[in-house]
């Protein structure tokens, strides 16, 4: 249990848009998922007014995602505004890195910490198959400037899909020997129509795959740290990490609030629970927070149980 006075909410992840340059095939149709009109999309002044709410209500840390946050025009001028909170100790980024070159550098002058950016195969056909509209030289140019203007850690999003990338788990694993990154498997979600017995490898199949060829070793995880379980290698230049929702849930030590694009504020990606918050004021935002808070406890942050799988994607409430 957490002592009472702890905030409940100390991480908000903000999807700035449900656009996307790709068409991932584990998150989205070939046509996209339907898009939201744009009077819907929410402006970056409500954002701000949600970010200063949640601060107010103990959140100290936010991630900017999507859909590709870096398609949302003046996405840079938002992280300036808010690295430039008090109160915030950090502003991230997800990306799928199409566009990280050319943003990497601004980015970093606004104020960004770090980037995590998608990368499910380094094979340049299977990822422009995986992705559907990809090239993966632009991926790899974006990781390369991500690194050089030091949004550091960087971090490499995997997500394995069974018959599709899972012979690559020993090439990602070389490819965090290599590369000062941290590789992260992530078990795949079951989103839209998949149902929940959507295939997925397993953080103990990956683990046992690289561990053959890899000497790792489980560090302690940070305070505050997150939902990864993390691994140096020995004589590596980067690290493995997991985030395993499927086999190992983290929902009792989540402390995420997230901000869908069109404006949804929801104690978890797989909550019925949700807020509309254009129009509201920042006091009424907090008071919003606090209900969502009691909830999220109430339920002993169980919530996202992906039994029904509720979630359309997570291009719209920000992966
Ligand atoms: N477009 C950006 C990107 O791809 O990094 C940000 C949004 S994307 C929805 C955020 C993360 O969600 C990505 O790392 C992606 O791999 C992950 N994701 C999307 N659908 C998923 C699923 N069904 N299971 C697990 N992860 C998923
Ligand atoms: Fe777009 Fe990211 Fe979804 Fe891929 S995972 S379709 S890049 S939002």
């Amino acid at each position: 249990m957490d002592a009472p006075s702890s905030p409940v909410f100390e991480y908000l992840r903000i999807s700035v848009t449900d656009r996307c340059n790709l068409r991932c095939v584990y998150c989205m149709p070939p046509e996209g998922v339907p898009k939201l009109d744009h009077a819907r999309i929410l402006r970056y002044e409500t954002i701000l007014d949600v970010v200063d709410a949640a601060i107010a209500e103990g959140v100290h840390r936010v991630r900017i995602t999507g859909g590709e946050p870096l398609v949302r025009r003046g996405v840079v001028d938002l992280v300036r505004q808010l690295a430039g909170r008090p109160g915030l100790d950090e502003v991230a980024l997800t990306t799928n890195g199409v566009l990280l070159a050319e943003f990497a550098g601004p980015l970093k002058e606004a104020g960004l910490r770090r980037v995590n950016i998608s990368l499910d195969s380094l094979r340049p056909d299977r990822f422009t198959r995986i992705t559907r509209l990809g090239r993966i030289e632009d991926v790899l140019a974006g990781v390369k400037a991500a690194i050089t203007h030091g949004l550091a850690p960087v971090k490499i999003n995997v997500v394995i899909i069974p018959g599709e990338n899972d012979d690559e788990v020993e090439d990602f694993g070389k490819f965090a020997y290599e590369h000062p990154v941290v590789v992260r498997f992530i078990e795949r979600m079951p989103f839209q129509a998949d149902g929940p017995d959507v295939p997925f490898l397993s953080q103990e199949q990956v683990l046992a795959r690289l561990s053959a060829f890899l000497t790792l070793e489980r560090q302690a995880p940070a305070p505050g740290g997150g939902p990864a379980e993390v691994y140096r290698i020995a004589g590596g230049a980067g690290q493995i990490g997991f985030i395993s929702s499927r086999t190992h849930p983290f929902c009792r030590s989540c402390t995420r609030l997230r901000l869908t694009a069109a404006g949804f504020l929801m104690p978890c990606l797989d909550s019925p629970e949700g807020v509309q918050v254009a129009g509201l004021s920042v006091d009424a935002l907090r008071q919003a927070i606090r209900d969502l808070g009691r909830h999220k406890r109430a339920h002993g942050k169980t919530c996202a149980r992906f039994e029904g799988a509720r979630c359309i994607s997570l291009s719209d409430i920000g992966g």
